[in-house]
């Protein structure tokens, strides 16, 4: 049960991070018999240590060491993640549809949009689809497999009726990774409303209680928390040999490794790959395409909170199980490319006076409190288009407590993003104002939950990072595994093609391994 590997042991896998990417990846190999060493910089909580109380939670599972916001991305924090075992999918409230086929072929459906960096993926939907259907049964999520849908909460309710009225029909309480029943040991949900707290039950699915756990019931897994990779060992032929990192005591160990598996989620993938450059690569590895870090994309995303004129108690229940998804299609009459969904979204009394209303003080926040009960909301996720300078970069000269420079973001609004902003706010107004509300707040701009692109697949080495497997093209034993691999971000919730590409990465591997070509 589970393993302890040798840090000369040169046939292991070392998987670095242990999220959405990194945790799905270690329980496919592992249960295949392929021997992997997990590094994960953050600790590792139980159960016990998860509770309904957003801030200590907030603060216990996020990413806090310093990065630098640049344009539109918020300074101080312009992405949230997580530093824990588990990574994002501790924090993720676990909204899980697919992408549609046309997301696929971007390129070749939306047209020339100036300035950006659209490419069609190297597969479609046909390709992803079996791994689709695989993750869903994994993650037990609702609307699949004979799984119910989750009951709808009273802010669905509300979000329902408004949308109705306004001529929406595709409208239900969404595909979720949260039991709707019990089901793989996991509890149904209870409806407590603090999902991106953790779920102290379990009813919503993390790497963190289910594919890490599981990895550890193989012979072939050896995880490391609190364990900060800093550097991918390289030698003179160009190929990974391991990697650099300082352990749970500030000792800093060197890991040899036959391959070499990057899901460390977008910023700190990139960070990662720029900071191990050498002098036969000297501009960051697996980057001859100058492609690292470029194409950074986040999805448009714009939260919309009415207050109504009864009580909506939007914190009973789970955070954002409910979508609207008439606007998932390509319709450019609209005004713009490309689609966007409305989900539900709740927020804790302390989250919205943190984000609706400024400094959490005065006249307009006492009465926002004391309205709390009666507000609805919404979240707008939609497709962003890649930019080649919305992109991750190192900090000249500001470095982090492990002596790495930092990661700068820098990300700018394209124009179509923004008027489907505006379209999308508009409509939820609408929508709401449909049941008599009257005051509105929205929030553009805040730490990006859906990091994506800086590593993209495609065929071609020369204007893409990996091929469609996560390979990188200039490193036959680095791969790729997470959200950095999207070409384009679709707008459909990553997570599930995150893991659903994991899944066909780790039947790419074995195979590979077995027949000795990397
Ligand atoms: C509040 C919130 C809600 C969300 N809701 C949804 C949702 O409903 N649906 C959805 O699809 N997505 C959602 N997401 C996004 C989702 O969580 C991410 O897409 C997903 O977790 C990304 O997976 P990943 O493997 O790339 O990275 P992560 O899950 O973030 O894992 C990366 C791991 O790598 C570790 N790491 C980083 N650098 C190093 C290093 N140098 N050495 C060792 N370890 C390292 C980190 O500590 C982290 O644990 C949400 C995110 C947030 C914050
Ligand atoms: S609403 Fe459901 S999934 Fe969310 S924290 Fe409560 S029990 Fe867990």
């Amino acid at each position: 049960m589970a393993a302890t590997y040798d840090l000369n042991d040169e046939s292991v896998v070392v998987i670095i991070g242990s999220g959405a990417g990194g945790g799905t990846l270690s329980r496919q190999l592992s249960i295949n018999g392929v021997k992997v060493v997990c590094l994960e910089a953050g600790p590792r909580l139980t159960l016990g240590d998860i509770v309904n109380d957003e801030t200590e939670m907030f603060l216990k599972l996020s990413w806090l060491d310093r990065r630098i916001g640049n344009g539109d991305a918020p300074d101080g924090m312009p992405v949230w993640s997580c530093k824990t075992v588990g990574g994002t999918t501790a924090h993720w409230t676990a909204n899980c549809p697919r992408f549609r086929e046309y997301e696929f072929n971007a390129d070749s459906h939306y047209g020339d949009m100036d300035d950006t960096n659209f490419v069609d993926w190297p597969f479609g939907l046909d390709e992803i689809a079996p791994y689709y259907d695989v993750a869903e049964n994994m993650l037990g999520v609702t609307g699949t497999n004979n799984i119910p849908l989750l009951p709808p909460s009273n802010n669905f309710k509300v979000m329902e009726a408004g949308a109705k009225k306004i001529g929406y029909t595709d409208i239900d309480t969404y595909h979720m990774a949260i039991n709707s029943r019990p089901r793989d040991g996991r509890p149904a949900c209870l409806q407590m409303g603090f999902c991106s707290s953790g779920c102290a039950i379990n009813a919503k699915w993390t790497t963190l209680f289910n594919h890490i756990p599981q990895a550890e019931q193989t012979d072939f897994f050896d995880l490391r928390a609190e364990s900060m990779v800093t550097k991918i060992l390289m030698d003179d032929e160009g190929k990974a040999t391991g990697v650099r990192y300082i352990d749970n005591n500030g000792v800093v160990k060197e890991q040899k490794a036959r391959v070499v598996c990057v899901a460390a989620n977008v910023v700190e993938t990139t960070r990662l790959l720029l900071n191990s450059k050498t002098e036969q690569f000297p501009n960051g590895l697996a980057n001859s395409s100058d492609q690292v870090g470029r194409n950074y994309m986040r999805h448009v995303m714009s939260q919309i909170f009415a207050l109504m004129p009864g009580e909506v108690n939007m914190y009973k229940g789970t955070q954002t199980a409910g979508v609207i998804r008439d606007e998932v299609r390509h319709d450019p009459s609209r005004g713009f490319s490309a689609g966007f969904q409305l989900h539900l979204l709740s927020l804790g009394p302390e989250q919205v006076a943190k984000t609706l209303v400024d400094n959490g003080w005065g006249k307009n926040y006492a009465d926002l409190m004391e309205n709390y009960n009666k507000l609805a909301g919404v979240i707008l996720t939609g497709e962003d288009p890649p930019q080649v300078e919305n992109r991750i970069t190192l900090h000249p000269t500001e470095t982090d407590q492990y002596g790495l420079p930092v990661a700068v973001v820098t990300y700018n609004y394209h124009p179509n993003s923004i008027a489907m902003m505006d379209y999308a706010e508009d409509k939820a107004r609408q929508m709401y104002e449909s049941l008599g509300a009257t005051d509105f707040f929205t929030i553009r701009n805040f730490g990006a939950t859906h990091n994506l692109g800086t590593a993209r697949i495609g065929n071609d080495p020369a204007t893409s990072v990996c091929n469609s497997w996560g390979q990188t093209h200039d490193i036959d034993n680095l791969f790729i595994s997470d959200g950095s691999l999207f070409p384009t971000s679709g707008s459909a919730n990553p997570t599930l093609t995150i893991i659903s590409l994991m899944l066909r990465q780790a039947d790419y591997l074995i195979e590979s391994l077995e027949n000795g070509s990397i």
